[in-house]
């Protein structure tokens, strides 16, 4: 199987599940003019975090790596009139676009774009109420950190996913050692003694190419 027929599987799918969204199209297109990188989640994956975000009836979501708030947009239509999101991005660009996407979604108002690497800036965050759910999805070096704060900042039967744990298979291979493929067998390692969560992963193939994530239940 060609990564073509994954990306055709994809839309197959997509077809019947996922309907035509505007302001998601308009996200994408408009990442895209103002070149920022194509990493966010797929439209699949974006669904997935929009229903795990309903089925928890969650109101509060903390995302670290907005990129142009693909994924902020998936979450912010799962949430109820008075849910909110907080994310954190380092890049001022991206941080711009996201804002840009996010008005033009009708959704700004929901969202608070925290702008400033989230290794300085989450360890401020004291919120009134806890997150319901954590979204994982920035530098991979500073995965277990984030988890950390997820941990502290997520209530107790909330969710804290990582994104790209499986990072095409790279962590599993003891001959690649680079800092990202690293920053993922740290987190691992730590989780398998954390008795604070439960969690898996789920390895996804598809348009983005083969990657996977990890869901936490925090305990
Ligand atoms: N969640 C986005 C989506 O699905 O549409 C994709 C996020 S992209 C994979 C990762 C983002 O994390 C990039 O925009 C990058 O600039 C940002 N980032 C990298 N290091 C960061 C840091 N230390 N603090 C906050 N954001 C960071």
């Amino acid at each position: 199987t060609t990564f073509e027929d994954w990306k055709r599987s994809d839309a197959y799918h997509n077809s019947f599940l996922l309907p035509k969204d505007d302001a998601l199209d308009a996200a994408l297109k408009n990442n895209k003019a103002q070149g920022l990188p194509d990493i966010g989640v797929s439209a699949a994956q974006g669904k997935l975090m929009n229903l795990l975000a309903k089925s928890i009836k969650a109101k509060h979501v903390l995302e670290v790596g907005t990129l142009g708030g693909y994924s902020t947009i998936w979450f912010a239509k799962g949430l109820p009139a008075d849910g909110n999101i907080v994310t954190f991005e380092v890049d001022e660009h991206h941080a711009k676009v996201a804002s840009q996407n996010l008005e033009a979604a009708g959704l700004l108002d929901k969202v608070t774009i925290v702008v400033g690497s989230a290794v300085q800036e989450l360890p401020k965050l004291q919120p009134e109420e806890p997150f319901d759910l954590a979204f994982i999805d920035a530098d991979k070096p500073s995965n277990l950190f984030y988890f950390r704060e997820a941990k502290r900042l997520v209530r107790k039967g909330g969710i804290i996913i990582v994104d790209n744990v499986v990072w095409n298979g790279s962590p599993a291979d003891p001959n690649i050692t680079d800092d990202n493929t690293e920053g993922i067998r740290t987190l691992l390692k730590a989780i398998r003694d954390d008795e604070e969560v439960e969690a898996t992963t789920i390895g996804t193939v598809g348009e983005k190419g083969y990657d996977g994530f990890l869901y936490a239940l925090r305990k």
